[in-house]
């Protein structure tokens, strides 16, 4: 099999783009489809600072080179959450991929806090770990004036959330899973994901080609994530279908309208009294 640009041995062979690329090709390739998601939603702008949240995997490691590699202004974020020895290895990771790429690294740590997530018990860990990545990326991008704040969301994490919330009858998400989410309160910053429309293997292939540092760690309280294996064999039998969907999505009508509250402790927008972040530290720090 030999590069359609180039002529040298192929690497792989993408179906979806009727294109077989060399090691060399691929990279450029990538970095035109994500050029084009860019500009046809305005996911993000030229002038805009753009906060990168990055956590080891391939995804994000992905997200932060291909935005550097495309000229945007960027500084990336690592939120330490005290996961035994695993966040410990991917900040590591993490390090090494700024000095890699040369882009600025800053760390966020959860401990800071007076908790960790292993102080939460197992049945509330990852609704704890989500609300504490949301709430310390928003507090930390507005702080020091950041914009927007990019995610590596891909295609297989958006279909496979819509597709969780829509058979648990729950609509009100359906508005944040565009690839560019405006701000509501001046609060809140902004939201880009500009890897919305690719494929986990696209992503892989982006770091495995340019060799760059990335973990292939799990993490160790993830649960085996059934609508993700689902999406996987969808797009085996019909391939495009999570760009399709992704796609779709994005002409979603407003179905839930939101009802904005301050906390009462620390200011942050919220739809309680108390926002979630602060009942975890009530609960937890030991501040
Ligand atoms: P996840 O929620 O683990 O599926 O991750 C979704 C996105 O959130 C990743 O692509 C990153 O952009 C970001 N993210 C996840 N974990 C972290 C972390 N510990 N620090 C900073 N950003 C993170
Ligand atoms: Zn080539």
């Amino acid at each position: 099999m030999k590069c359609k640009k180039c002529n040298s041995r192929a690497i792989a062979n993408l179906k979806q783009y009727k294109i077989a690329l060399c090691e060399k090709c691929y990279p450029k390739f990538y970095e035109s489809l994500v050029k084009r998601s860019i500009k046809k939603y305005g996911i993000l702008r030229k002038d805009e600072r753009i906060l990168t949240a990055v956590s080891g995997g391939k995804d994000s490691v992905a997200l932060a080179k291909v935005l550097k590699n495309l000229g945007y202004e960027i500084e990336m974020l690592y939120i330490d959450l005290g996961i035994r020895e695993y966040s410990k290895r991917c900040k590591n990771v993490v390090e090494e991929l700024s000095e890699t790429i040369d882009v600025d690294l800053n760390v966020l740590k959860l401990s800071d806090f007076g908790f960790t997530i292993d102080d939460v018990e197992m049945r509330k860990v990852c609704s704890a770990c989500g609300t504490a990545k949301r709430y310390l990326m928003n507090k930390f991008a507005r702080e020091n004036k950041f914009d927007i704040i990019a995610t590596g969301h891909t295609s297989e994490d958006l279909t496979s959330f819509a597709i969780k919330n829509i058979v648990g009858g729950n609509f009100g998400w359906i508005e944040k899973l565009k690839p560019r989410i405006e701000s509501f309160d001046e609060k809140i910053i902004p939201k880009a994901r500009p890897l919305f429309e690719r494929k986990e293997k696209e992503n892989m292939l982006y770091v495995l080609t340019l060799k760059l540092p990335f973990s292939t760690e799990s993490c160790p309280n993830a649960p085996i994530n059934d609508w993700k294996e689902i999406v996987y064999e969808i797009e085996r039998r019909k391939i495009g279908f999570n760009q399709n969907f992704v796609r779709g999505l994005i002409n979603a009508k407003k179905l839930a309208k939101l009802d904005v509250k301050y906390c009462k402790i620390c200011g942050e927008v919220t739809t309680s009294d108390m926002c979630a972040f602060c009942k975890l530290v009530k609960r937890y720090s030991k501040n």
